[in-house]
This record gives C-alpha cells, sequence and structure tokens, in this order.
C-alpha cells in the first residue's frame, strides 16, 4: 500500500500526530488482512459519498477505504552525514512514497525547541536540506560513473548525463528534484534514480489550541504558507494536541467538538484527504445488499487492474465493468432506476476508472 511519512525536527508534534493517527485508526475487524507495524497507523478515508450510498442501498455492512501513516522519527542536522539515526532515517524515508513535514507554529515557552526559537523557515529549509544532501550524494555517485560512458558518447549515457547535469546544478542551488523541470523522458530517469527531494511534500503548520479557528491570526502559520507556495506544495493547518483529543472521541461527539472549535473538518481529516491526492489516488465504490465499500485505485488504472484491488482472480478473469457515476446514482436514486435511464453502461478491458465510480465487476473464474 502507499503510504505518506510523517517527518519533522524533534518537539514539534510529531508523536502527539501519529498518536492521534493510531487511535483514530480504522476498525481492525473490517480490514483482517491488514498488517501490524508499529509505525505505521492505519486510518479510514473520510469521504461523504460513501454515507449517501449507504443511505440509498442500506447494506448490512459499510466499509471505508484505508490510507497509511508511517512516523519517520529521527531527522536532526547533520542526518545526512549521518548524525543521530541520519542513515536510518534517510532509509526509511526512502521507503514512503509522500511526505508529510511537520512545521512547528505553535509557540509554548515550556516546550524547548531545538533551535532555541520558533522559526517555522528555519525548520523547513533544515530538513530540506538534508534531503538535498543526501541526493546529492547519490546523484554525484551517478555522474562519476556516467561521465566517463558519456565521454565515450554512448547513447543513453548522453542522455543520462544531461539529466543528472541538471538535477546537480538543481540540487547545488539547494531546490529539490521535484522543483526542476524536466521533459516526460528524462523524467523517468529521475524516477529511476529514488530520489528523496522528488517525493511529493505536503506541510502541516502545528498551531496552538486557540489558533485552529483562525490560524491566518498565526504569523508562523503565514510564512509556511508563502514558503510552500512557491515551491507549489500545500499546507494542512492542524493542532495536534486537539487531533488527539478528536481521536478518543465516537462520531457525533467529534461533530459537536468540532462544532464548539467553529471548525467544520478535523486537521487529521484534511490531512488524509490532501495525502490522499497528493499521491494521485481516487476512489471507487461497490454497491451490494451486503456490503458497501469504498476501495483506492490510482488515477489512471484502467478496469481489470482496479477489479484487481479487490481480488486477483477479478482482474484474471475480467469480463466486464457495470459502472454508474456517483452522481448519476445518486440522481437516479437507485440502481434500477439509473439502470432504466441508461446511465449504468458496459465497460471494457480499455475503460479509465474515474472517482466516483460505482462498480460491478463481471469475471469469470
Ligand atoms: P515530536 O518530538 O515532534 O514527536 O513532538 P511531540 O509530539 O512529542 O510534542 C512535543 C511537545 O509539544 C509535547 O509536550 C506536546 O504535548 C507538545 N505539543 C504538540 N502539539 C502541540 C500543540 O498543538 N500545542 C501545544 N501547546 N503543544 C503541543
Amino acid at each position: 500500500a502507499l503510504t505518506a511519512g510523517i517527518v519533522g525536527l524533534p518537539n514539534v508534534g510529531k508523536s502527539t500526530l501519529f498518536n492521534a493517527i493510531t487511535q483514530a485508526g480504522a476498525e481492525a475487524a473490517n480490514y483482517p488482512f491488514a498488517t501490524i507495524d508499529p509505525n505505521v497507523g492505519m486510518v479510514e478515508v473520510p469521504d461523504e459519498r460513501l454515507n449517501k450510498l449507504t443511505e440509498l442501498v442500506n447494506p448490512k455492512k459499510t466499509v471505508p477505504t484505508t490510507f497509511e501513516f508511517t512516523d519517520i522519527a529521527g531527522i536532526v542536522k547533520g542526518a545526512s552525514k549521518g548524525e543521530g539515526l541520519g542513515n536510518q532515517f534517510l532509509s526509511h524515508i526512502r521507503q514512503v512514497d509522500a511526505i508529510c513535514q511537520v512545521v512547528r507554529c505553535f509557540v509554548d515557552e515550556n516546550i524547548t525547541h531545538v533551535s532555541g526559537k520558533v522559526d517555522p523557515i528555519d525548520d523547513i529549509e533544515i530538513i530540506n536540506l538534508e534531503l538535498i544532501l543526501a541526493d546529492l550524494e547519490t546523484v554525484n555517485k551517478r555522474y562519476q560513473r556516467v561521465e566517463k560512458l558519456a565521454k565515450q558518447k554512448d547513447k543513453d549515457a548522453l542522455v543520462e548525463f544531461e539529466v543528472l547535469s541538471k538535477l546537480k546544478t538543481g540540487l547545488e542551488e539547494e531546490k529539490p528534484a521535484r522543483a526542476i523541470e524536466f521533459t516526460e523522458e528524462q523524467l523517468k530517469i529521475v524516477k529511476g534514480l529514488h530520489l528523496l527531494t522528488s517525493k511529493p511534500m505536503l506541510y502541516v503548520a502545528n498551531v496552538g489550541e486557540d489558533e485552529v479557528a483562525d490560524p491566518e491570526s498565526n504569523p508562523n502559520v503565514q510564512k509556511v504558507k508563502e514558503y510552500a507556495s512557491n515551491e507549489g506544495a500545500e499546507v494542512i493547518v492542524i493542532c495536534a494536541r486537539i487531533e488527539e483529543e478528536i481521536s478518543e472521541l465516537d462520531q457525533e461527539e467529534k461533530e459537536m467538538f468540532l462544532d464548539e472549535l467553529g471548525i467544520t473538518e478535523s486537521g487529521l481529516d484534511k490531512l488524509i484527504k490532501a495525502s490522499y491526492s497528493l499521491l494521485g489516488l481516487a476512489t471507487y465504490f461497490t454497491a451490494g445488499e451486503q456490503e458497501v465499500r469504498a476501495w483506492t485505485f490510482r488515477k489512471g488504472m484502467k478496469a481489470p487492474q482496479a477489479a484487481g484491488i479487490i481480488h486477483s482472480d477479478f482482474e484474471r478473469g475480467f469480463i466486464r465493468a457495470e459502472t454508474v457515476s456517483y452522481d448519476d446514482l445518486v440522481e437516479a436514486g437507485s440502481m434500477t432506476v439509473a439502470r432504466e435511464k441508461g446511465k449504468v453502461r458496459l465497460e471494457g478491458k480499455e475503460y479509465i476508472v474515474k472517482d466516483g465510480d460505482v462498480i460491478h465487476f463481471r469475471f469469470n473464474v
């Protein structure tokens, strides 16, 4: 499964947020085959459409789809040089698909800050620089090898050498790889290098308890937003401490609590949704009398591949995908009416599944 890693300097609120994630955690009974790793927190992806489908179909059971966060502790200045748990930290980041960087925006004199003062841009730059330095090492090693081949006019090597030169220059200017422009063909080569700064990044601004209703009043949040917008990155504002409290509540209590705080959606729910879309993920549904269920797929997947997410037999024996869009189904009010109106399509092997499709797969066993 795809996962987003949670990183940040010490004392910014990572553990507090991760605690909220594991406590809010997905109902284990629904996902019997999920692996249990103490550094992984599995959450259900909030989706209004699933509630609406449940009303329409009235199934015995409703199962949301899930998303995983991985807790990556231990970054300090000098990590790329192996300081602290540096190397271990970097290898953990290598294994995640997106990075959520927690940035301390709350001011609390009782909680020490590693640099002695709360300066979110300084903090972001410390982390980003470590990742850039680690990538620069990867690129330089490859650069030296490919340079020799390029001098011998090896065609592939010449193409790769151009990519490596561009990366080297960019990284030396302290630009992350994702901010350097490449052609489609070059991007394939960049992908093969598995660079840390190629991974999509999201900033999580951790604010104080009294700031959640009006986060813009916190100047640190504004700074983070400005920094992120220069990179084209997104910022999610949360208060980790409040999320920890919310994670202990049931749905009804949670809504009341959010109401009191003057917000409509919890920070964690926003973070889940943003991470999900950052990874290019989308949701389709199956809706039967037994079970209404949401499934995660990657945008661009064709019907058989998407079917394979449910079971490999569905992919192998795929015949057709009986498909209706969520909007059409809700407008029709029932599957029967949707069918009468001609809104249910029979899609074949080449169909590219869309977010919100409600699908019944037909397959041979
Ligand atoms: P980590 O080192 O990044 O994992 O940070 P922790 O989650 O352990 O948090 C460090 C300290 O900051 C703890 O005492 C937390 O209770 C506190 N903290 C975390 N989030 C908040 C917050 O939103 N507001 C305030 N006031 N304190 C927080």
